[in-house]
Formats: C-alpha cells, sequence, structure tokens
C-alpha cells in the first residue's frame, strides 16, 4: 500500500516512524477520517476545513494548504485503487526529544495518511444496534478531533465488553455523544442532540443530519437530554463517517420505542443515502 508521509507517497514498508514523535509522547495531534464511496470523497471540504480548526485549536500549523492536502489526499487514493472505504490522515507536532512543553518554531510536523477499503454496515443499518451508558470522563474539549482518545478507547471498551456497540457518555445526567459517535433521539416529532459545544466533536456527519432533518422538516433542538429522557424517546440514532446513521435500538438493557429502527430514522437514512456519491458504472 501507497501511504502519504508529509508531502510525499511512500511504500508502507518504508515507513520509518521515530520513537521521539510527539504523537507517541502524547498523543499531540490531531486527526480525520474521510468515507470513500464509489471512488469520491464525502464531504472532504468539510473534513480537511475541520482538520485545520483542530490543528488551529491545539496551536500546530499544518505547512500545506488545504488545496494541496486536498489534492495529495485524491492522488493517494488513486494510487491505492480505492472504491469504497476511508482514508485516514494524522498530523502530529513532530520530531524532538521528550519534553512537555512545544518544540521550537522549526520543528516539521508529521503528516501520515493511509486508506482502507471497507464496505458499509447496511445489515447494521437496518437492523440498529445495542449501547450502553458510560460516564463521560473525558477532557473539556471533546471539540479538538486530537490524537489523545483514552477515555473514548476505555468507554468503547465497557461498551464492548457487555455485547453492546456504542457507549452512550453521559456527564451526571446529561447526555453528551457517544465514544466515536453523535447521538440524537426523537421524541413526539421532535429531534434533540447535544449542542456543537466544547462538549462534543462536532461530527460531520451530524451536520449532514441536521441539513436532512431539515430537508424532511424535522424539527431540531440543540439541548442535551438526560439518561431518563433518553431511555423514552421514540427512536434513537447514532451518526459517524463509518457508521452513516446507525439506529440504536436498545440501552442498558431497555428498549427503545418499539425495538426496531424508527420511521423518521428510516426516512432520515434515505435522505442521507441521496447524498452519498453514486459509484459511477461504465
Ligand atoms: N464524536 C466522536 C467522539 C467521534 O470520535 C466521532 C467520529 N470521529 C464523531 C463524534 C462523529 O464525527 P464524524 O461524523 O465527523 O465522523
Amino acid at each position: 500500500m501507497t501511504l502519504l508521509w508529509n508531502d510525499t507517497f511512500i511504500n508502507e514498508a518504508d515507513l520509518r516512524i521515530s520513537k521521539d514523535d510527539r504523537g507517541y509522547h502524547f498523543g499531540d495531534g490531531v486527526y480525520e477520517v474521510i468515507k470513500v464511496y464509489g471512488g469520491s470523497m464525502f464531504t472532504e471540504i468539510e473534513h480537511i476545513d475541520r482538520l485545520y480548526e483542530s490543528a488551529d485549536k491545539i496551536k500546530l500549523t499544518i505547512p500545506y494548504t488545504k488545496d494541496v492536502l486536498q489534492k495529495m489526499l485524491y492522488d493517494l487514493m488513486e494510487m491505492n485503487n480505492l472504491t469504497d472505504g476511508h482514508i485516514y490522515l494524522q498530523v502530529t507536532r513532530g520530531v524532538v526529544p521528550r519534553q512537555h512543553f512545544f518544540p521550537d518554531e522549526g520543528t516539521e510536523p508529521m503528516l501520515l495518511a493511509y486508506t482502507k477499503e471497507a464496505g458499509r454496515p447496511l445489515e447494521q443499518f437496518k437492523a440498529g444496534v445495542k449501547a450502553k451508558f458510560v460516564e463521560d470522563i473525558r477532557w473539556l474539549r471533546c471539540d479538538i478531533k486530537s490524537l489523545n482518545l483514552l477515555g473514548n478507547v476505555l468507554a468503547k471498551q465497557e461498551a464492548h465488553e457487555s455485547g453492546c456497540y456504542e457507549a452512550i457518555l453521559h456527564r451526571g445526567e446529561k447526555v453528551t455523544e457517544g465514544s466515536s459517535s453523535n447521538i440524537f433521539g426523537i421524541k413526539d416529532g421532535v429531534l434533540y442532540t447535544h449542542p456543537a459545544d466544547n462538549f462534543i466533536l462536532n461530527g460531520i456527519t451530524r451536520r449532514v443530519v441536521l441539513q436532512c432533518c431539515d430537508e424532511i422538516g424535522l424539527t431540531v433542538i440543540e439541548e442535551a437530554p438526560t439518561k431518563e429522557r433518553l431511555l423514552d424517546m421514540d427512536e434513537l440514532f447514532l451518526s459517524s463517517t463509518t457508521s452513516e446513521i446507525t439506529p440504536i435500538v436498545e440501552v442498558d438493557g431497555h428498549r427503545i420505542g418499539s425495538g426496531s429502527p424508527g420511521q423518521w430514522t428510516e426516512k432520515l437514512q434515505a435522505t442521507f443515502e441521496k447524498k452519498i456519491p453514486q459509484k459511477i458504472t461504465i
């Protein structure tokens, strides 16, 4: 496989990562995952914008323009003949002997991107998944797509050990987001989700979901539901780049609504589907 390593394309076998990369020492960097459908990236401008915003929030300067990065990602996709899957991309604060404070100004950030062939979890979209409540113990800047994911990893593991697909995080009674997704509930024809502040990642899929709500006339209230309210919703779903819109049919053993994906969720899935780049068949 070909990798993008800073501004060059290399074979995976030739990748040499330094022991002094700040990504290893501190998780000092930011990342993105961009979905590819039928050989086209989906919402890549939004993902690239968010990458630069995250970098800016941690005072890291990415040494390429957004246009140059976008072109390099397209080239990477073509070199690996990626049709369906995603691109993973991360930028760390560079290589320097371990010290907490930032390295000197001329230190070059380290960019790595690779592609992964992957299908869509279509069965899951139809059947829905189970979730588990887990206390949100993360820091107060969850709006940054940081490489530091320990809080998310611990929560996901807890859910996984309980046979659940996702951990629904809560700070006290208030539901924030999933360990790797945003969370939405629908009650009496109104959709509730946590506002895009410092307690959640403003998902790119979340933004598309809100557009879809507008298009189908579903009222949105950006307000954190309590755990109790969440269990009482008619419908629940999560959103993310790779899980798209995935219904949640059970939380901590409590059935949500009828126990199968609800009508609004299905409408949103259908509206989302229409926005996906179509496979080009000759
Ligand atoms: N919240 C968290 C904590 C996530 O890790 C993700 C997935 N990266 C999301 C939300 C969803 O974001 P997106 O729709 O941009 O994939």
